[in-house]
């Protein structure tokens, strides 16, 4: 049978705090070390007034035996707990258990002091009146002089309040984040430096997608080229207002998959409504932080696309057929000045008989119908619209005039590899024009590498900037061009096809032609082997351009 217990003794009580204080065990928190150091000790202050501090605490104090059987209590116990002193005293500390706290926790407890070591925690306790409350406890081993455990010593306080506060802060903060990965939109909350802060699973998804490449940095460079988007001037800007709503960006995201587009919007943290700021202040350091939101919109840009490039087909096919009329009068035209040249030679001959003299007056009638019949063919020339300049975004080109092409490309069963730059400067000209270029160095590239007749046919097309200008490069496995035929593929007229069907050699020159209008270039790489590699380099800054 139990021994009975009974209360400690005054002297005891102040024996065992007083041995707690002389050494405290590690761990013990600082605040607990105080609250008994300010109530001084036997030595110092005279033992009565001693055990009326410990009783008058605020704090609600327990002194244990080595089971935790309760041998003293002071009154904030009391008044805490609802068990009057004489009550408690004798019965196990797990009368105040609401057999709430987790097994798991006490097994801690346990451990932890039976190592004499300090253990502190929460546990769900209740009163006497079964009323339970939210305990904040801490408990220290008290040694005696052999080194052993004497006591324990318990601190607890009502943090109920605490508790719930915190519970609704953490619900709060929760359901927050429940909602922000939810949400389709792409969310990351952006330091000044463009460092990433907070972000949602949209946003981690597209950093899968964007293989690894962090989508802030991809967006913050389309935002610097669309709309000379500064973060670090942004960060520090004041005011009231956001920084820009509903910006829709192209991404193309590494790796040559199709492109992305997405509605921008960002705002300052400090702009925020309290409740939102309060969740993203807890990971922002500073509140000059931004916040933005993507939404994506590629599937009806798509949809806009497709009804865009139906048009720019027909438009296409409409500027080919004059093109095609173009070329034909040209060709009959270059064709017919040849007879007319010799002619105007035979005319400037010196005649000397009757005979020339009826030559000559028959050539010189041949001379004013072959005239007459240039200007009618130069009559005939059908005029080239004259297009405006425009920002041209060259990665959506190459895109139409790829998707233009599926078809065609499809049927001679190439493959293309096609490696846009993420985030391309724009280039001021005329996107039809611009556009028909790309389209004549594609189509060549398709012809060659069907004359090539390989088992694998490939065209690759790449862009990128290049100091102030923006190159496209198109490669193919097909034919290549021999070096002393490198300047003359750009004459007009000239056809270096084995199967030349519809080329009548005109490609090059016109694509050449828009390069020069431009500002820019076509040329051909000399050293490629195994092919044909075509530059075409179009400065930014457009020929109109200031
Ligand atoms: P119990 O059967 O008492 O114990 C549950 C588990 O705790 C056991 O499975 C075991 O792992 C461990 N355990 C219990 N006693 C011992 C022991 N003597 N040695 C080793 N392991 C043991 N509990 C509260 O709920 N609220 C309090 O405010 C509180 N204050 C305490 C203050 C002090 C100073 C001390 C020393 C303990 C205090 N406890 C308190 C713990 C309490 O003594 C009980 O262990 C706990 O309440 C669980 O009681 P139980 O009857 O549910 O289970």
């Amino acid at each position: 049978m139990n021994k009975r217990i009974s209360a400690l003794t005054h002297e005891e009580v102040i024996e065992a705090i007083s041995a707690f204080l002389e050494s405290p065990p590690d761990g013990t928190p600082a605040e607990v070390i105080e609250a008994f150091s300010s109530m001084g000790s036997k030595q110092i202050i005279p033992p009565r007034l001693f055990l009326e501090t410990v009783r008058q605490a605020p704090v609600a104090i327990s002194i244990t035996d080595e089971r935790a059987r309760i041998l003293y209590a002071n009154d904030a116990f009391e008044e805490l707990t609802g068990y009057s002193s004489d009550e408690i005293v004798g019965k196990n500390e797990s009368v105040l258990s609401s057999q709430s706290t987790p097994a798991q926790v006490y097994q801690d407890l346990w451990q932890t002091i039976q190592k004499k070591q300090v253990w502190k925690g929460r546990l769900i306790n209740h009163t006497k009146l079964k009323q339970e409350y939210v305990a904040e406890l801490t408990i220290s081993p008290v040694l005696n002089a052999h080194g052993e455990i004497a006591y324990f010593l318990g601190m607890h306080r009502d943090i109920t309040e605490l508790h719930r506060l915190e519970r609704r802060l953490t619900f709060q903060k929760d359901l927050t984040e429940t909602a922000l990965n939810a949400v389709p939109m792409v969310i990351a909350l952006l330091s000044s430096d463009g460092r990433v802060i907070l972000d949602n699973y949209a946003y981690k998804a597209l950093e899968g997608d964007f293989r690894g490449v962090e989508p802030a940095q991809v967006f913050l460079e389309a935002l610097q080229q669309q709309i000379q988007f500064d973060l670090e001037a942004a960060c520090r800007a004041h005011g009231k207002h956001r920084l820009f709503t509903n910006i829709e960006l192209r991404l193309d995201p590494p790796a040559g998959t199709s492109p992305r587009w997405f509605t921008c919007s960002a705002v300052r943290l400090a702009e925020l409504d309290e409740a939102v700021q309060h969740y993203f202040k807890k990971a922002a350091e500073s509140p000059d932080s931004i916040l933005l939101v993507a939404n994506e919109v590629t599937q009806s840009r798509h949809r806009i696309n497709e009804a865009r490039l139906n048009m720019i087909r027909a438009n296409m096919a409409e500027q080919q057929l004059v093109q095609t009329m173009r070329e034909a009068i040209s060709a009959a035209m270059f064709k017919l000045q040849v007879p007319l040249n010799v002619i105007k030679a035979a005319l400037s001959m010196p005649r000397n008989r009757a005979d020339s003299e009826a030559l000559f007056e028959a050539l010189q009638q041949a001379l004013a119908s072959g005239d007459e019949a240039m200007e009618s063919l130069h009559a005939a020339l059908p005029l080239q619209n004259l297009e405006q300049q425009t920002q041209v975004n060259i990665n959506e080109v190459v895109h139409e005039v790829l998707r233009m092409s599926t078809e065609q490309l499809l049927a001679a069963g190439i493959v293309v590899d096609w490696r846009p730059t993420t985030v391309l400067p724009a280039v001021n000209g005329r996107v039809n024009a611009i556009r028909g270029m790309i389209k004549y160095l594609l189509d060549n590239a398709i012809q060659a590498v069907h004359e090539a007749k390989k088992e694998l046919q490939e065209i690759r097309i790449e862009t990128c900037s290049d100091g102030d200008d923006v190159v496209i490069t198109i490669i193919d496995n097909g034919v290549g061009i021999p070096a002393p035929m490198m300047l003359r593929v750009f004459e007009p007229f000239f056809c270096g096809w084995e199967q030349p069907g519809k080329h009548a050699g005109m490609g090059l020159t016109m694509a050449q032609e828009v390069a020069l209008s431009h500002g820019g270039v076509v040329e051909l790489d000399p050293d490629f082997l195994g092919g044909c590699r075509v530059y075409a380099r179009l400065p930014i800054h457009g020929p109109g351009d200031n």
